[in-house]
């Protein structure tokens, strides 16, 4: 195989999607994967769909993300400028080439004229289509003799070039993931590739960009298939090389009907993008994996597997035992759902895998910043290793350990329906005796005290558990009475349950 060198091409019309994500992954996973490169192009010739900030974003993103690049306008390379805007002046001599030799040609069409044309059109039920067959009667270099044409372009008149589509020609492309593709060009139209503005479009700056930064695999988005013939018709014409093609499958909404948009997200209760964005226009906020609580590592695992699959059972993958385990053949031609619990699951087991010191650490910093509890750090990493497992998001962790900062102040009512009994003062008034008395109070020997006392006395495991929850929890949850014990303290254990009888008589 030739030196692969591949790009991630995004244009910055807003924040990057996680369709679009995936995609930058598959391209650094083949990458390094294949010992190559991976590069960060933008592609902004369109001026008119410029978002501030959204370029900013894409990089931000892909960095949490773990996804390194090789080439881009940050890191440099030899086969810059990368960003389409700095590379303007070098567009234009190749609309000029294809047009020399005949596979592209000027169109004057206004604006207005175009529209009227499409309305019209659409008046007969039917669409206004540049292509072969209409263009023998518009206004351009195949309709208007040549010495009219050099005195417009002379005098100023604005012009696009278009790509002279070939009639009844059948393209034949191979696509890695999709195999043989044929496509007649009688259904395709005649593309602008070069606009009024100076700016060259999509098609055209991909293509040349591609050929100039010896791209050798075009990795990209089903969305891009319909491009494809006319891409492989403009190697064609330069005469150029061109690389080999892999259109990943769309990423489809949860019930599988129709493709995830960027409207989905919040609209089904789930992050589309990987940080959050806030719209510079409407000020709109749309949420992030990454504000979400979700681990990178999680977030990318996920998304490997959407559209890619090992061939082995395994879920759980690191970003290096991705690039080792992927290759093309294990990806999916037909649309991948995405799954939100699934989702979930990944950040859970990622959760599980770190020890109770950094997830106890996590804790720390959230504390403070969501609750403004400064807490010691031990006590937060003990709390988190007793509870760390039964959550999928440090920000879970709350729920399952409010009590270990703060006395409860009410008493969930269907617990105290259901256990808190006739003999439950009494039976709380004698463990909070025993209790004040334990010397060693170590979970392992509160246990046994407890234990002993309960058995002893026959006073039944159920109902002395109970009710010692509800005292210190003010629920029936958390972990074993006797851990909470311990990381409390015996002071609080005997405030918590002089409260709880006062309340709950
Ligand atoms: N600029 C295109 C996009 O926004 C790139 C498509 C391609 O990779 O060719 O997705």
């Amino acid at each position: 195989m030739k030196e692969v060198r591949v790009r991630f091409a995004p244009s910055p019309t807003g924040p990057l999607h996680i369709g679009g994500v995936r995609t930058a992954l598959y391209n650094y996973l083949f990458a390094k994967k294949n010992g190559g490169k991976m590069i960060l192009r933008i592609e902004d010739t369109d001026q008119t769909r410029f978002v501030p900030g959204a370029e900013e974003y894409i990089v931000k993103s892909l960095d949490w993300c773990g996804i390194k690049f090789d080439e881009s306008d940050i890191v440099g390379g030899e086969y810059g400028p990368y960003r389409q805007s700095d590379r303007k002046p070098l567009y234009k001599q190749y609309s000029d080439e294809l047009i020399e030799k005949g596979f592209a040609y000027y169109a004057f069409d206004t604006a207005e004229e175009l529209d009227k044309y499409r309305a019209e059109a659409e008046a007969e039920k039917k669409t206004f289509i540049y292509n072969a067959e209409s263009r023998k009667t518009l206004r351009n270099s195949l309709t208007i003799a040549a010495e009219e044409v050099e005195k417009m372009i002379n005098d100023g008149i604005p012009y696009t070039v278009r790509f002279k589509m070939p009639e009844n020609y059948e393209v034949r492309m191979h696509d890695i993931i999709r195999g043989d593709i044929k496509v007649n060009t009688n259904t395709l139209d005649d593309k602008v590739l070069f606009k009024s503005d100076g700016m060259p479009t999509y098609h055209l700056a991909n293509i040349v960009d591609d050929h100039l930064m010896k791209i050798s695999h075009v990795i990209r988005g089903e969305e891009w298939l319909p491009s494809m013939p006319l891409h492989v018709l403009l190697y064609q014409a330069f005469g150029w090389e061109a690389p080999e093609f892999a259109h990943l499958p769309l990423l489809l909404k949860p019930d599988g009907n129709g493709k995830l948009s960027k409207r989905d997200g919040d609209r089904l209760g789930f992050p589309v993008f990987p940080l959050r964005w806030v719209d510079p226009k409407s000020g709109e906020v749309s949420s992030g994996y990454r504000e979400s609580g979700y681990y990178s590592e999680a977030f990318i695992n996920m998304l490997a597997l959407l559209g890619w699959n090992p061939g082995t059972e395994q879920e759980i993958f690191s970003m290096e035992e991705l690039i080792e385990a992927f290759s093309f053949e294990h990806c999916t031609k037909s649309g991948a759902r995405f799954n939100v619990d699934k989702t979930k699951w990944f950040n859970h087991e990622y959760l599980l895998k770190k020890d109770k010191e950094e997830v106890g650490e996590e804790y720390l910093q959230w504390l403070e910043e969501e609750k403004g509890i400064k807490a010691d750090r031990d006590y937060v990493v003990k709390v988190a290793g007793l509870v760390k497992d039964r959550v999928n998001f440090v920000k879970e962790l709350w729920d399952q350990s409010f009590f270990f900062f703060e006395a409860p102040t009410t008493y969930d009512e269907v617990t105290v329906k259901k256990r808190w009994k006739e003999n439950s003062p009494e039976l709380m008034r004698m463990a909070k005796e025993l209790i004040n008395g334990i010397e060693d109070f170590s979970a392992e020997n509160i246990e046994k005290v407890l234990n002993d006392w309960i058995t002893s006395n026959e006073l039944g495991m159920g109902p002395v558990m109970n009710g010692l929850r509800l005292m210190l929890v003010g629920a029936g949850k958390g972990p074993h009475i006797h851990e909470i014990l311990e990381l409390i303290g015996k002071e609080e254990a005997v405030k918590r349950i002089d409260k709880g009888l006062e309340v709950l008589g």
